[in-house]
């Protein structure tokens, strides 16, 4: 089949890989201009660590990999360490695989079969399915003609707004946003290699990461929604800074300017997309597309990986019956986008609290638990 993936993130170049191999003809188009490989070190969890295996990636993937949340810890805002931050409240299983983002984007570009086409800076400007094949003209002016449509393109999803409707029937705000910015080591003074250390303040947590040469400016806030454009990047750091422009705590404004110099700054609202159905026709959605669980979850990229191998496989097994495969590929990949979205809201309380009471009860109960 010729199979238009619509986002080059972890889900659509995973789903193009598994698709290419299979034997599809796969065009990957991505409205950015690179790779987003920026961002924190992710975790490839439970199933996904055989996804990649039999993606014949597992041995680049453990070669790549760090370990660095096992030493995330809580300081004041002197920089003095409270309590270690127990993992075992965060994290869900341990056979985890933390790996740098831009590592595993990487290497899953460096697995795309030569027959795959990545092209850049377009993007579905419209599509009609017609039940045989669906017609797709493109923000550059270009047409085409395919058997199946893959959204796989974020939260945000633009194949998702066209044939299922706008986000907002589709999102749930979980409270908070969350900003990262990918710095080099000496722009933020202080603390050891392989390290994470977050300062809490009412509603807000603030956080330094470290690993190879890199300092990770990591930023959690509690808020209502905020009504910015996502693609403008510039309103996204006034945000940041009106959130945290007045705290002089600790290292704030070095990771605060850490932050504001990287041209990549991943912000978003920490919201889940929530479905009752993935597929429309011809077009089916994977990854934060389908099910976005958010970053508190740390479950994200696993399941981009998961989906798009079960997309994969039900697609050989049904043979042309692609309404079928759509079905099954839901029917196998739900139970671990729902384990993963229930997952994520327990996490505020604990990595940031509301007041200043919540915060001195956290401390004081993890001290007392240790
Ligand atoms: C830059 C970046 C940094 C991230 N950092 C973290 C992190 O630190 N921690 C964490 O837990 N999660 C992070 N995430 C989210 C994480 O990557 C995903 O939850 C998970 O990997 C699932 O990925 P996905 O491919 O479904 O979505 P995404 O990773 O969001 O990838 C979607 C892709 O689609 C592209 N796209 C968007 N709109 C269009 C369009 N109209 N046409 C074509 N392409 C489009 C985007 O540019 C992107 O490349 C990050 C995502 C991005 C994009």
């Amino acid at each position: 089949m010729r199979i238009l993936v619509s986002g080059a993130g972890v889900a659509g170049l995973s789903a193009s890989i598994d698709l290419a191999r299979a034997g599809h003809t796969v065009e990957i188009v991505e409205r950015a201009g690179h790779l987003r490989t920026n961002g924190s070190p992710i975790d490839v969890r439970g199933d996904a660590v055989g996804v990649i295996e039999q993606m014949g990636c597992l041995d680049e993937v453990i070669e790549h990999s760090i370990t660095m949340t096992e030493g995330a810890k809580f300081v004041a805002e002197d920089g003095s360490v409270i309590a270690p931050q127990p993992m075992a409240e965060t994290n869900d299983s341990d056979d985890d695989v933390e790996i740098p983002r831009e590592d595993l984007m990487r290497l899953l570009r460096e697995a795309l079969p030569d027959s795959a086409q990545l092209r850049f800076e377009d993007s579905v400007r419209s599509l009609s399915d017609d039940g045989d094949q669906v017609t797709v003209v493109f923000e550059s002016g270009q047409e085409g003609r395919y058997d199946l449509i893959v959204g796989a393109d974020g939260a945000h999803s633009n194949v998702r707004r066209l044939v299922f409707g706008p986000e907002q029937d589709f999102v749930k705000h979980l409270g908070l946003y969350v900003a990262i910015g990918n710095a080099p080591a000496q722009a933020v003074s202080g603390n050891a290699p392989h390290s994470v250390h977050i300062l809490n303040l009412p509603g807000r947590m603030a956080c330094l990461g470290r690993y190879r040469d890199q300092a990770l400016a990591i930023f959690t806030f509690r808020s209502e929604r905020i009504e910015y454009d996502h693609h403008d990047l510039s309103a996204q750091k006034r945000i940041l800074a009106d959130f945290y422009g007045e705290d002089p705590q600790w290292k704030i404004p070095q990771l605060l300017a850490a932050a504001h110099a990287d041209p990549e700054l991943y912000f978003d609202a920490i919201a889940q997309i929530r479905m009752p159905i993935w597929h429309d026709g011809r077009v089916v959605l994977i990854g934060d597309a389908a099910h976005c669980a958010t970053p508190m979850a740390g479950r994200g990229t696993s399941l981009a990986l998961t989906g798009a191998w079960i997309l994969t496989e039900e697609l050989t097994r049904h043979d042309g019956d692609h309404a079928g495969a759509f079905t099954e590929y839901e029917r196998r990949q739900r139970p671990y986008s729902d384990k993963a979205q229930a997952s994520a809201s327990g996490g505020a309380d604990l990595m940031v609290p509301a007041t200043e009471e919540e915060i001195e009860q956290r401390n004081t109960r993890l001290l007392s638990a240790q």
